[in-house]
């Protein structure tokens, strides 16, 4: 008998590895995307070596590092009085110690190579416009049902359908996500827009009360990705909204006036309020199941959403392969492995938040006390449980260069 393929729900950075994990390990997959182009949106993101580490596994960990920014350091900034608090080297002796680099990537970049490597499996079909809206399961197949009416049967369903997905409502029913009430808004600039004295070869962060700045080089040196946060507790979700630089640079007068400047430098801002969810014990439903965000959504203060997401899609390719179609078993040997990880990122996220980036008064002079004082390896060491591994159970079976 021919065997179903796996069907995924969502065609984003999650999706896309979930697919090709699973063709390089011999399984037919079906992914269903909600948007009329499988695409990505026009932002920067940061790439730990863990998620380096997974790129090697999928067989595109070149193509991932050839798109990539190599920054020097990770900069910590106090935005209050100016003054630098730590510094992160990433060169030589980080990629020997974590065997990767840590680097900047455009998003649509990113998500080009998986695109491309999933277009070129014969194993991978890709549908945009088809919305998955429910499932159903019988022991042997699951049947997929789309907005517009479609069925589709696999042997499984990965729910990589994002912070608002709906294989999720289905299968936990748990609603709508927590609005953290921090508000994002990002701007990517042409690298000439960025002034001279700020056009460094880092992911700096500058950490203020209540709010904070990111900004990086991105596209070879060509743009500037800017992210700036202000926790101004909205209580309403918001997704990519169009803002006027009046409303981002309210919340910025308390900083000094070189990091105010940089929302100045900003145009074409757009809005997002920052949503997560607390860790739940089950994402998985006999044949179903799901992975990244639709998983485990964060907010994005340890910049590991995707890596996440990337790490997921590994460690799920890796359990189809050994419980060699015994799916149910595969998915909660997935799900068992990624639990408690994947929980310590969501929380870890939220306490970086509230105790590095947003702090005031004594919890933010301890933070420069502690954060000053730090040596390079001291950083790596505390570093090695996220970065030295891909989050599979045997780091032994991963190719890593
Ligand atoms: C401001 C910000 C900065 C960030 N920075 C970083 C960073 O530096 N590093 C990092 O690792 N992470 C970062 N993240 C997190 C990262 O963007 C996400 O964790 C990651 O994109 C999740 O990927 P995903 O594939 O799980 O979900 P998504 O990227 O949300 O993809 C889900 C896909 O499913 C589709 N879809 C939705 N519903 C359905 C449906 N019912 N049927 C079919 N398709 C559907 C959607 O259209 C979408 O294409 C950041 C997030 C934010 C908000």
């Amino acid at each position: 008998m021919t065997r179903l393929p796996v069907i995924i729900a969502g065609g984003g950075i999650g999706g896309l590895a979930a697919a090709l994990g699973l063709a390089r390990k011999g399984f037919a997959v079906i992914v269903l995307e909600r948007a009329s182009e499988i695409a990505e949106i026009g932002a920067g993101i940061q790439i730990a070596p863990n998620a380096f580490h997974c790129f090697d596994y999928l067989g595109v960990g070149d193509e991932a590092r050839a798109c990539a920014v190599y920054i020097d350091s990770l900069r910590l900034m106090n935005a209050v009085d100016g003054s630098a608090i730590a510094t992160i080297p990433l060169q030589q002796e980080f990629r020997q110690y974590f065997g990767n680099p840590y680097a900047v990537v455009h998003r649509a970049d990113l998500h080009g190579v998986l695109l491309n490597a999933c277009r070129q499996s014969e194993l991978i079909q890709l549908h945009s416009l088809h919305r998955v809206r429910s499932y159903r399961q019988d022991g042997e197949t699951v049947q997929v049902e789309c907005e517009d009416g479609v069925i589709l049967q696999g042997m499984a369903l990965i729910g990589a359908d994002g912070l608002r997905s709906d294989v999720r409502q289905q299968l936990v029913g748990d609603g709508e996500p927590r609005v953290s009430g921090h508000s994002t808004y990002r701007s990517v600039i042409p690298f000439e827009q960025m002034p001279e004295d700020l056009r460094w070869n880092a992911a700096t962060l500058w950490a203020g009360p209540k709010c904070h700045i990111v900004h990086y080089p991105l596209k070879g040196w060509k743009l500037f990705n800017l992210v700036v946060t202000y926790h101004n507790h909205v209580e309403e979700a918001v997704a990519g909204k169009p803002v006027s630089k009046d409303e981002v640079r309210q919340g910025f007068e308390h900083i000094c006036e070189r990091a105010q400047q940089i929302i100045e430098h900003g145009d074409d801002w757009k809005l997002w309020v920052l949503c997560d969810r607390d860790p739940i014990l089950n994402w998985v439903d006999g044949r179903v199941a799901l992975l990244g965000d639709a998983a485990h959504p964060m907010l994005q203060y340890f910049a590991q959403g995707a890596c996440m997401a990337l790490e997921d899609s590994v460690c799920l390719a890796q359990h189809f392969e050994a419980q060699a179609g015994d799916v149910a078993r595969a998915l909660d040997h997935y799900q068992r492995q990624r639990r408690v990880r994947t929980a310590r990122v969501q929380l870890d996220s939220r306490l970086i938040g509230d105790y590095i980036y947003h702090p005031d008064g004594a919890i933010a002079e301890l933070r420069d006390h502690l954060m000053s004082n730090m040596s390079p390896q001291q950083w790596y060491d505390k570093l090695d449980w996220l970065y030295g591994s891909s989050g599979l159970e045997h780091p032994g079976a991963l190719h890593v260069t």
